[in-house]
């Protein structure tokens, strides 16, 4: 996999890295790892439900967070 300088394919997926090969490499082994437990559910850390690993790695916190955090930053979206 690579990265373009100051360039990240997983932005909007929450990656931090802006083009960090480092940041990326962790971020993405961490969504892979989250990957194969799909099957499984984790505890959000914001509300506590149960959630998908997926959306927690990538957001960390569930859909229905994600959702109500989202409306509050682009409320115009809505
Ligand atoms: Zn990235
Ligand atoms: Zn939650």
């Amino acid at each position: 996999m690579t990265v373009p300088a100051g360039r990240c394919g997983d932005t909007h997926l929450g990656c931090p890295c802006k083009g960090d090969a480092g940041i990326h490499a962790a971020r993405a082994a961490e969504r892979t790892a989250a990957r194969e437990q799909a099957g499984q559910l984790v505890e959000c850390p914001e509300c506590g439900a149960a959630g998908a690993p997926l959306a927690i790695v990538t957001w960390g916190h569930c859909r229905a967070c994600r959702t109500a955090q989202s409306r509050e930053m682009y409320p115009l979206r809505w």
